[in-house]
Order: structure tokens, then C-alpha cells, then sequence
């Protein structure tokens, strides 16, 4: 067998130290950014094989390709391992990533200028759910529900009374940085009353439903549900799309020819491998504990001060008001935990008053730590880092010393794959 690190070592003394580098990055330090983790070592083995080297445009026995024998295989155990987890009809596991993944829907089903319902971006919403700033909301006319800042809930009534004015086409929900479950039954409801179709966007927390622990918008009745395979769900960086067998064709032609090419069949093996291990045992105990680890960090969090935006966590993630908490601003919390050895992201909270790149609040999860083996302990242990780190953002000693203290905790818990 080719050894490929010797390889590229020898080729690209470059990247290989870039890579190196990547390697301890990941190594010393705490990721809590809560769409990153770390993905199944066998799925970084399964990224690394010769089906890259192949074209199949089409799908399993309706290829445009010959030589396809062999990437249908692997296809077909994707598409029925999504199916299976997800209590679907029908999957798609070709979308390049996210965005595509979103786009495919809504291009395969909406028609240009109509209105689409998504959540407030601020709220917690996605780019991909029609910021002003992406093709698909110039494309479409997106109109928006919001949550209760207070407590997260989402005014039923109040989305309700815009579907029944703005007669949406496609309702969507989904997140990136709401900490809290939805009851997807109300959703389903108000789409039928207007005769939209629904649509779950669960990027994040993919693993999670699969592993049991969060609720599948599929049980409601969802026409789709759309995944990331590379945030909770530990696979290759990836979209997938579940849905009922009625859109199942449309969908298959939106994905290709209608937005791409070749699938990238490498992608699609780590996919397949990803399905398999998220449907295991040991998958189920982790998506639990990551919910675990989430509230005991928002616990620790809370007691030494930490305003949480709607009080706490019902997933992965929560999002600290780090204006109101430490009158620090979000760039200022993400460097200071930066070089305290944690990394997280800067988040703007609901209705921000401040800008994008200097917003209020800093967004943690816990998926990738939960990976390493972490547990509440830890959690408890990381939350004191984090909140001495941002009191003392302008002492580079302090800083340093924390960096120390989190590589020490770190070293307990290697990197699955490293
Ligand atoms: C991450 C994410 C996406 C986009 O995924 P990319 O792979 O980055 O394009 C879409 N929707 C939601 C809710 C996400 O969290």
C-alpha cells in the first residue's frame, strides 16, 4: 500500500508542515466551535481512496459513466443508511456541501420571486436561509419568524399570522446558533394551512437526531430534511438531503444535472462510513453526552456570571452575551479565548445592536470536545478558563498561563484519528 504522509512529506515539504501544524493545532487546544468536531478516523481513511479518482454523474444504475460498479455500491449503502436513520423515503447524498444542499431544494421546488419563511438570521437563522448578501435570498422574497429571546420559544401565533399574509411557498427551519429543540408538529401544521411545503435544515445537529437524542422533523411529517454530514455527524465535509418518496425524483434531478456535476464519490464513501457508525451503539451514548456536556458547560458558565442568550441549552451549543456578561465585545472574547487555547466563534445575539464583526456574543458547543472523550467534569473546567480569560482579555501573562492549563487538560484527551 502507498503510504500517502510519506509521500507528501517528500513532495511538499510545504503543505506537509502546514499540515503538521493543522495536527497540533487541533491537538493542544479545545475546540468549541459547535459545527466543528473531528470526524471517524475511518472516514479520513475512506477520503483518501482512489474514488476521487472517479466520474459518476448520475445515480446508482443510471450512470453517464462507465467503470461506475463499484461507487454504486457505496451510493447505494449511503442512500439506505440515510433513509434508515433518518425514517425517510428517499435520500440524496451527492450535495457538495451545505449551501448546495439548500440551494437544490429550493431551487428544485420554489420558483424564482416566490416567498419562502425562515427563521430571523439573528435569531439564529443561516447565510444559506436567504441573507441579503446570498444568490438565494436576491433569487427569492424570504420573509421571517422569530424566537423569544427570553426563553428561545417561537411565537407559533405570530409565525402563523405571516405565513397566513406573506402565503410562503416553502417553510424552513433550522439554525446555527439557537440553543434550543423545536417542536417541528406546529411548523408542519401552518404549512399545510397554506399549502407551503416544510423543511428541516438540521446541519447542525444531524448527529444528534440520528443518535437519538434530539427530535427528527421527518416524524412530523417534514417534506425534507436536509443535513451538513461533517458537524455532529463526524463524516466528510458534505450535504445530504432526506425527503418523501413524492419529491424524491425532482430532488435527484435538482442536485444533478440541475445544480452539479460529478458527485464527488470519495465524499460520498466517507458518507456511507459516517451512516454506518452514527447508527452504532457507542453513536448514541455520545449524541447524549454531547447534550450532557452542553448543559453542564451552560451550568458553570451561568454560576460564575455568564448571561446565556435565552437563559441556557436544550442541544449542543449556547451562545454567551459577552457585552452583558464581561462588557467585553465578541471579537475581544474570541481572541482572548483564542490565545487561552479555546477556540470558539463571535456571534451576534437576537436583534443586535452592535455590528457583524464586533457583535455581542461569542457562540460554544460541544460536539468535538464531547468526541475527545470529555465529560462534565471537564466541561466545569474549561468554563473557569473561559470566564478568567475574558476578565482578563487584556493580560497576555494570564493568558499564556490559561493556554498552559488548557494543553495540560488536553493532553488526557487525544484527537480520534491523531
Ligand atoms: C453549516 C450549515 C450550512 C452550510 O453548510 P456548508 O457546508 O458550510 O455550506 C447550512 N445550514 C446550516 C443550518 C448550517 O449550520
Amino acid at each position: 500500500m502507498t503510504d500517502y504522509r510519506a509521500a507528501l512529506k517528500a513532495t511538499d515539504p510545504d503543505v506537509f508542515e502546514a499540515l503538521i501544524g493543522e495536527e497540533r493545532r487541533q491537538r493542544d487546544g479545545v475546540e468549541l466551535i459547535p459545527s466543528e468536531n473531528y470526524a471517524f478516523p475511518e472516514v479520513l481513511a475512506a477520503l483518501g481512496t482512489v474514488f476521487t479518482n472517479k466520474y459518476s454523474e448520475g445515480y446508482p444504475g443510471r450512470r453517464y459513466y462507465g467503470g461506475t460498479e463499484f461507487v454504486d455500491v457505496i451510493e447505494n449503502l449511503a442512500r439506505d443508511r440515510a433513509k434508515a436513520l433518518f425514517r425517510a423515503e428517499h435520500a440524496n447524498v451527492q450535495p457538495l456541501s451545505g449551501s448546495p444542499m439548500n440551494q437544490a431544494v429550493y431551487l428544485g421546488f420554489i420558483e424564482p420571486g416566490a416567498t419562502i419563511l425562515a427563521m430571523e438570521l439573528s435569531h439564529g437563522g443561516h447565510l444559506t436561509h436567504g441573507a441579503p448578501v446570498s444568490h438565494m435570498g436576491k433569487i427569492y422574497k424570504f420573509v421571517r419568524y422569530k424566537t423569544n429571546p427570553q426563553d428561545g420559544s417561537i411565537d407559533f401565533d405570530h409565525l402563523r399570522s405571516v405565513a397566513l399574509k406573506e402565503k410562503p411557498k416553502l417553510v424552513v427551519c433550522g439554525y446555527s446558533s439557537y440553543p434550543r429543540d423545536y417542536d417541528y408538529k406546529p411548523f408542519r401544521q401552518i404549512a399545510d394551512e397554506v399549502g407551503a411545503l416544510a423543511m428541516a435544515d438540521v446541519s447542525h445537529i444531524g448527529g444528534l437526531i440520528a443518535g437519538g437524542a434530539m427530535r427528527n422533523p421527518m416524524d412530523a411529517g417534514f417534506d425534507f430534511l436536509t443535513t451538513t454530514t461533517h458537524k455532529s455527524l463526524r463524516g466528510p465535509r458534505g450535504g445530504m438531503i432526506v425527503c418523501k418518496k413524492e419529491h424524491a425524483k425532482t430532488i435527484d434531478q435538482s442536485v444533478f444535472p440541475g445544480l452539479q456535476g460529478g458527485p464527488h464519490m470519495n465524499q460520498v464513501a466517507a458518507t456511507a462510513v459516517a451512516l454506518k457508525l452514527a447508527s452504532e451503539a457507542p453513536f448514541k451514548a455520545y449524541a447524549s453526552q454531547v447534550l450532557k456536556n452542553a448543559k453542564a458547560l451552560a451550568a458553570a458558565l451561568t454560576d460564575q456570571g455568564a448571561y446565556l442568550v435565552t437563559g441556557g441549552t436544550d442541544n449542543h451549543l449556547m451562545v454567551i452575551d459577552v457585552v452583558k456578561s464581561f462588557n467585553i465585545n465578541g471579537a475581544e472574547a474570541e481572541k482572548a479565548l483564542d490565545h487561552a487555547g479555546v477556540t470558539t466563534n463571535k456571534q451576534v445575539i437576537p436583534d443586535d445592536p452592535n455590528p457583524p464583526l464586533k457583535p455581542s456574543g461569542v457562540r460554544l458547543g460541544t460536539p468535538a470536545a464531547t468526541t475527545r472523550g470529555m465529560k462534565e467534569g471537564e466541561m466545569k473546567a474549561l468554563a473557569r478558563v473561559m470566564v478568567e480569560a475574558m476578565k482578563n482579555h487584556g493580560d497576555a501573562r494570564r493568558l499564556e498561563a490559561l493556554r498552559q492549563e488548557t494543553r495540560v487538560l488536553c493532553s488526557r484527551f487525544p484527537v480520534p484519528g491523531l
